[in-house]
């Protein structure tokens, strides 16, 4: 019996879904319903088509090897049918068919299944605030808005747009927006950017951000747009403000498009997505699901979470291609909520639990940061900056951000595969990773970063963040705070927050010069805090007792320095 595949959804899940099934059926009937007129859009490619990064539009629909991947291509390529600008209405688990409305002619018709995949996306969250349908209001979530906005790139009319959510995409669309010369303000409603990164980490990519000229307003959200003859013309925000503005983009986040499913009957989780077991299979055993649409394990806590990313949703529909064409193989197991986006020259990455997260969850973690560059100087080394967060008791991975202008990608990618096979402190000190000059630095920053968390687990030292450090200089606390760079660089740069210079080199002829009290807190740093641990070693061997190193040192400081 040829058996009927439908696919609900043709932009990454879906298609990846229906090729997946075509290599494990041959002749399985296969038909993929896509309400949009294109297929297999890479939506994670319209910030960079919009900031002018390629010029040629098809790239964004194009496979590898440069062929668009038309409702021809599916049909020559992979004998599936491809119906576009055609809308699926209503699921009908009875009697195994969809509903579809071809929207160029309005005319309705039946498609049966013997077994459907759904992967309809997700949905932008629109802010219920006056003003909202104004022209100049849009998102970045389809080839329309993609479109929309290269077009206001490339006319060069506007100067000033206010991006609505700091998330990822609200900061790939202000880089955009910036590359274009046009004023941008990011607001966002919470104390930081980047929810995905702890509050110090993602301060360093708003400091990034706004060295590149655009204008960042937290804790504060959008009250109502404001307009003129039907155009926007400012944006008002909670606290009163108006940031005059002819463009808006909307990314304060999206929601799981379960609409469809819901309707049929399927189970949906808390978060609004379709629940599916590990073989992407709904509470309907002919129905699978995959992509934005889904709710899935975080394999950390266990929790479903909407994770709504690319490389998830290719996954999932790999997975939910397989299963449908054949019997239950397959398994998606669920997420560890990798992620990554560049800023301008920064990029910031996340895998596991922040730190904030962790201990959200009840969790006993250590943190260390950890600045340092990706390669040597003479190979054009980069900064990085890596917080890790470890189980206290057993040393096992729990997670890693790291954000900088150094190879962040390779960083996460690591820390990601460590986490996935379930590693501790102890099985990455020593591992065998390749080292080149052009590469690495002879111990890579990965290494690096977990022989510090070595040390820290040991007793070596004692960190204290740098909001910790702020805490105490701000409170009127005098912790002795030593600066161990040499005076050079102490000139070219410093942090103004009471600190003596004693550079590493002097201090042990210079140790008289540090308070008598041995239980006097002292705080060493130095740029990245390699120097300020010496020093702090020095110090202990010589009786000091409250000795702290301040952790990734200047590079990791986020406030306003003197100099
Ligand atoms: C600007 C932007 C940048 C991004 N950058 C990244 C990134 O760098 N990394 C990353 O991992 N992720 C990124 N993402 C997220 C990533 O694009 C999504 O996770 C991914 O596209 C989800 O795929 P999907 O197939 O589940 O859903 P979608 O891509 O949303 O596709 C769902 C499709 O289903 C169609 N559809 C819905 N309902 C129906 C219906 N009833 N009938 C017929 N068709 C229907 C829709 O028209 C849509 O085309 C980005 C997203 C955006 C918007």
């Amino acid at each position: 019996m040829v058996r009927k595949i439908v696919v609900i959804g043709g932009s990454a899940a879906g298609p990846k879904a229906a090729a997946k099934a075509r290599r494990t059926d041959e002749f399985a009937e296969i038909t993929i319903v896509q309400k949009s007129k294109e297929l297999s859009m890479a939506s994670c490619d319209y910030p960079y088509y919009v900031g002018g990064f390629f010029d040629d539009r098809n790239m964004l629909l194009c496979t590898p090897a440069g062929v668009v991947r038309d409702q021809n291509f599916y049909l020559n390529a992979k004998n599936i049918v491809a119906k576009t600008e055609t809308e699926v209405l209503e699921i009908n688990r009875a009697d195994k068919f969809v509903v579809c409305k071809n929207l160029k002619t309005g005319e309705l018709e039946r498609v049966q299944y013997d077994r459907l995949i759904i992967t309809t996306g997700s949905n932008p969250v629109k802010p219920p605030v006056p003003g909202i349908d104004l022209e100049g209001i849009t998102t970045l979530q389809n080839m329309n808005d993609a479109d929309y906005l290269r077009k206001i790139r490339d006319e060069r009319k506007i100067t000033k747009a206010v991006m609505i959510g700091g998330g990822l995409i609200g900061i790939e669309t202000c880089e955009a927006m910036r590359l274009a010369d046009i004023d941008v303000t990011v607001v966002e409603l919470l104390p930081q950017l980047l929810t995905f990164l702890d509050w110090e980490m993602a301060k360093l990519v708003e400091n990034h951000i706004r060295s590149k000229g655009a204008n960042i307003i937290t804790n504060n959200g959008v009250a109502a747009f404001l307009g003129e003859n039907g155009k926007l013309t400012a944006v008002k925000l909670a606290n009163g403000i108006e940031i005059p503005c002819e463009l808006a983009v909307i990314a304060t986040g999206v929601r799981p498009n379960s609409k469809l499913a819901k309707e049929a009957g399927l189970k949906i989780g808390a978060k609004g997505g379709i629940l599916v077991n590990e073989y992407m299979q709904t509470s309907d055993e002919n129905i699978y699901a995959a992509g934005d649409c889904l709710e899935v394990k975080n394999l950390i806590t266990g929790k479903l979470v909407h994770a709504p990313y690319g490389d998830l949703a290719n996954l999932q529909g790999r997975v939910a291609g397989e299963n449908a064409a054949s019997t239950n193989n397959a398994v998606f197991k669920g997420t560890y909520q990798t992620g990554i986006c560049k800023i301008f020259e920064f990029s910031a990455g996340v895998t596991g639990l922040t730190e904030t997260g962790a201990v959200k969850e009840g969790l006993d973690v250590v943190s260390v940061v950890n600045a340092s560059p990706d390669k040597p100087g003479f190979m054009n080394g980069k900064l990085l900056v890596t917080k890790l967060v470890v189980e206290k008791t057993t040393g096992k991975i729990l997670g890693a951000q790291c954000v900088g202008p150094g190879e962040v990608s390779k960083q996460i990618a690591q820390w990601a595969m460590a986490i996935t096979g379930g590693l501790t402190l102890e099985d990455v000190i020593n591992a065998d990773l390749p080292y080149a000059p052009p590469f690495s630095l002879a111990i890579d920053h990965f290494i690096a970063t977990a022989h510090i968390m070595q040390n820290k687990l040991k007793g070596r030292f004692t960190g204290i963040s740098v909001m910790d450090v702020r805490k105490k200089v701000d409170s009127g606390e005098k912790p002795f705070i030593i600066d161990t760079r040499g005076p050079d660089e102490f000139e070219q740069m410093r942090l103004g927050i009471g600190e003596t210079l004693i550079p590493l080199g002097a201090l042990r002829k210079r140790v008289h010069e540090i308070p008598d009290d041995k239980n006097r807190e002292i705080i060493c740093y130095c740029k990245i805090s390699l120097r300020g641990y010496e020093a702090a070693l020095i110090l202990q061997a010589n009786g000091w007792k409250n000795v702290k190193v301040m952790e990734g040192g200047i590079m990791a400081w986020p406030y306003a320095r003197e100099k």
